[in-house]
């Protein structure tokens, strides 16, 4: 059955992405909210209440939504189960049966140290944030997910799974594994939903500025070879960390690929790497 709106093909669809107070998740709530879904927007830090509760007033307003905001930790179980059991009392006003339509695991971080710096503690930390995180998302959602395959989980994953930056054996370690866990979920999860990844290049926002002056030296030549990101008049101001005459990707370019995916059209691509990163990678 066609949707009621065309240019609301989500409307009624329910969509959890997490890691989205700020940065490409915001992007990505804000790009699935204009196409009608709902949201719940997630995050961890106390500090950032502020920003996902002006952010889901915001969508809930200009797209005529619903949008509500958790703080959890998607790294526990605990964190895990509170994200679920509030989607759950937030989507109790709605007559049918309580189903989550899209899962956008985007929530990550960085933490790049040469080989004799790693630490256990940082190696746990990552793993625990980036791959269990998904993971206990994904396997706590399952009850919930859609039986007629119109679900969608996109994880945000990285060129660095595949590039072997100096300083990123744990980070691309984790975004390796993020992959792998794409192709086994499109398996598991193929009556429910289909399943890829989404693997940036450098994106504006703090995340990529904080990289070591040792590592923004060793990327240069991968961002000069790569095709989009060469500067064209009328591009947005870039930070001051991309080499001159080069631009990174916005968070709403990402965002508008991630929206792609969710919808109908994409029905038929599962368990893929989907390149976003302006020719950075080129997977066959
Ligand atoms: P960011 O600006 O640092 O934002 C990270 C988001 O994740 C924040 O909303 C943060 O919440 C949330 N978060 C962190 N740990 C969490 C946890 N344990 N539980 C729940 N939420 C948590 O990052 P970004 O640059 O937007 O990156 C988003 C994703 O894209 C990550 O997976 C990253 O690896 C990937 N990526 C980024 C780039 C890049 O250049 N930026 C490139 C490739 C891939 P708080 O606000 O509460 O801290």
């Amino acid at each position: 059955m066609p949707p009621s709106n065309p240019a609301r093909p989500l409307e009624n669809k329910l969509a959890i992405v997490t890691g989205a107070s700020r940065g490409i998740g915001a992007a990505i709530a804000e790009n699935l909210a204009s196409r009608g879904a709902n949201l719940i927007i997630n995050y961890t830090s106390a500090s950032s209440t502020d920003l996902a509760n002006d952010l889901a007033s915001r969508l809930a307003q200009e797209y005529n939504i619903k949008a509500s905001h958790v703080q959890a930790d998607i790294g526990t179980p605990e964190g895990v189960q509170k994200l679920i059991e509030f989607a759950k009392q937030a989507a109790a006003s709605n007559s049918s049966k309580f189903q989550i339509d899209i899962i956008i695991n985007n929530a990550g971080i960085a933490d790049n140290a040469p080989l004799p710096q790693i630490t256990t503690a940082q190696f746990e930390n990552t793993y625990r944030v980036n791959v269990l995180g998904p993971l206990l998302l994904v396997q706590a959602a399952q009850p919930y997910l859609p039986q007629d395959r119109s679900g969608r989980i996109i994880n945000i994953s990285s060129v660095s799974s595949s590039c072997g930056f100096v300083g990123q054996s744990v980070y691309g370690g984790t975004k390796a594994a993020i992959e792998a866990m794409t192709r086994t979920w499109s398996r598991e999860l193929a009556e429910n939903c289909t399943v890829n990844a989404v693997n940036p290049g450098p994106v504006e926002g703090p995340m990529y500025a904080s990289n070591s002056p040792e590592f923004l030296e060793n990327i240069e030549g991968w961002i000069k070879h790569t095709p989009l990101m060469k500067s064209r008049e009328g591009d947005e101001p870039q930070d001051p960390v991309m080499p001159a005459g080069t631009r990174g990707a916005t968070t709403k370019e990402i965002a508008g690929v991630v929206g792609m995916l969710c919808g109908k059209d994409a029905k038929w691509i599962t368990g893929q790497v989907v390149c976003a990163n302006g020719g950075m990678v080129m997977l066959h």
